[in-house]
């Protein structure tokens, strides 16, 4: 299937470091293989300690000459970029449904939210502005300025091959960092002719490097390198917290991006049509694979039953297969360990009296594909509502009053996104402002974009990507006293 590719130029099975590519010193490699036939795609450089270290070098080599271009600048390689990545967006695409399974029609949109990610950051790195300050002190004058961080480690998740790299890589390019980034070992593909893309674009040797291979050899060395000074990273609670920790001994300054635990919350008042459509689209993208999915669909008891059956309704409409073919809505699962998961969940929920209205095993497909499950008789402590599912279940849960569906969506550690369903405009307002998550949508299930800030409370992350906010992740303040004028 790979020879589907126009460009077979943009397969790449070799790291990028300062503008070459490279295989691993000791020469390794480790298999890509497509979840939804269990075929090898690729054999890829599996690289570690030596090959990042070398990545750092050359980004901050490469530190003192990008930081100190001007932000229209840098801005004009990051729009060639742009429009590489738009031009190429079917072989990506391709690529992306090969390695991570999802839909092609889904991966067509991701590489378009993803480049988003770039066009955006070009223009609003014209808009960095610092401060001048009223002194305390006549004689004086008080000036702030923004400069780039420096050196970015961002390690990244398989479930958007393409966009968790460019939220990060695109503010932190064109703010005037370098950046070693390490995509999944599930996904490089998309992630190297991305950057192959990147190299066509001008974009200078070391001001992007990717390494890939040994997450916890690459991962360490990026934390113990006190070149590198910031670490952004998208993937899950338990590793955002050993490189949080890991972060502590050169004071890195750090952005999380980690699980979610989404509420989808039905009101009696909700429109049924919209709140099924919503709650579908939140539920099962990228097969349920996502940090924003709906993870916990709560419905007042007024609106249950009806709710239900055209929820019932709706999911059965899913069509499951492999994801380069036509009118195909739900992929296979990533890996083996995401069924494992799915099924520990579902039996955990079904052995405290749960019960399965649909699905609830794996599909007859075989491989990782699991069947469009919806799930009723579902409480707050069931194991399937207390962990991220990650896979395409779908767990009712009844509540009777607002207050009650505040309690129930508040009692997690997350706070990603959560998601409303109501007609009341009082409502909306009261619920989004007690909801404790760092999005809320509104009679909506997608609510991503590159012009809104992303990002969680509590112990779904720090920091936010996207939006004008993304860029000061990525920026130091330098206060400036000028005395004796
Ligand atoms: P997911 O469940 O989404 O795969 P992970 O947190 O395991 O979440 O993976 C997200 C990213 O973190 C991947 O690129 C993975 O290789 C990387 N990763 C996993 N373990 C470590 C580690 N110890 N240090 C650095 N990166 C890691």
């Amino acid at each position: 299937a790979i020879s589907r590719l126009r460009d077979s130029g943009l397969l790449k099975t070799q790291g990028l470091i300062n503008g070459d590519w490279i295989d691993a010193y000791d020469g390794k490699t480790f298999e890509v293989q497509n979840p939804a036939t269990g075929s090898v795609l690729a054999n890829v450089a599996c690289m570690g300690n030596r090959e990042t270290a070398d990545a750092i070098s050359s980004a901050s080599k490469t530190f003192s000459s990008w930081s100190k271009l001007t932000a229209g600048e840098r801005s004009k390689y990051l729009r060639k970029w742009y429009d590489l990545l738009i031009d190429h967006k079917e072989d990506l695409a391709i690529l992306m449904t090969l390695e991570q399974g999802k839909p092609l029609k889904e991966a067509l949109g991701e590489i378009s939210y993803g480049a988003s990610f770039i066009e955006f950051f070009a223009e609003e790195s014209k808009r960095i502005y610092g401060d001048i300050i009223s002194p305390t002190i006549a004689d004086r004058r008080l000036f702030v300025l923004r400069q780039p961080i420096g050196v970015v480690g961002a390690i990244t998740p398989w479930n958007f091959p393409l966009a968790m790299i460019t939220r990060k890589v695109g503010p932190a390019l064109a703010s005037g960092c370098t950046v070693v980034v390490k995509p999944s070992e599930f996904t490089p593909l998309t992630a190297l002719a991305a950057s192959e893309l990147a190299l066509q674009a001008g974009i200078p040797a070391g001001a992007f490097n990717v390494v890939m291979g040994n997450a916890s050899e690459i991962g360490d060395s990026m934390l113990e390198s006190p070149q590198v000074k910031k670490i952004t990273f998208t993937g899950s609670t338990a590793v955002g917290k050993k490189l949080m920790a890991g972060s502590a001994n050169t004071v890195k300054k750090v952005s999380l991006e980690l699980g979610g635990n989404a509420p989808c919350i039905v009101f009696d008042d909700a429109e049924i049509d919209i709140a099924v459509k919503g709650s579908l689209a939140a539920k099962f993208r990228n097969s349920g694979q996502t940090c924003v999915c709906a993870n916990r669909i709560l419905v007042q008891e007024g609106i249950y039953e009806k709710f239900a059956n055209a929820f019932i309704k709706a999911v059965q409409d899913l069509k499951v297969g492999n994801g380069l073919m036509e009118g195909i809505s739900q992929g296979p699962l990533i890996n083996e360990n995401s069924v494992q998961k799915a099924e520990r969940l579902v039996n955990d929920a079904l052995s405290k009296g749960a019960k399965v209205m649909l699905g609830g095993k794996r599909h007859n497909l075989g491989m990782t594909f699991y069947e469009p499950t919806v799930l009723c008789n579902v409480d707050n402590d069931m194991l399937i509502s207390r962990e991220e599912v990650f896979g395409p279940v779908a767990p009712l849960l009844s509540f009777k009053t607002e207050e009650d569906a505040i309690r129930i969506a508040n009692d997690t550690s997350a706070g990603l996104a959560a998601y409303i369903f109501t007609t009341s405009m009082p409502r909306s307002w009261r619920v989004s402002e007690a909801l404790e998550y760092g999005m809320v949508g509104i009679n909506e299930g997608i609510i991503s974009t590159e012009v809104a800030p992303f990002g969680g409370v509590k112990q779904s992350g720090l920091g936010r990507e996207g939006s004008r906010y993304g860029l000061d992740e990525y920026l130091e303040m330098k206060y400036i006293c000028l005395g004796n004028i």
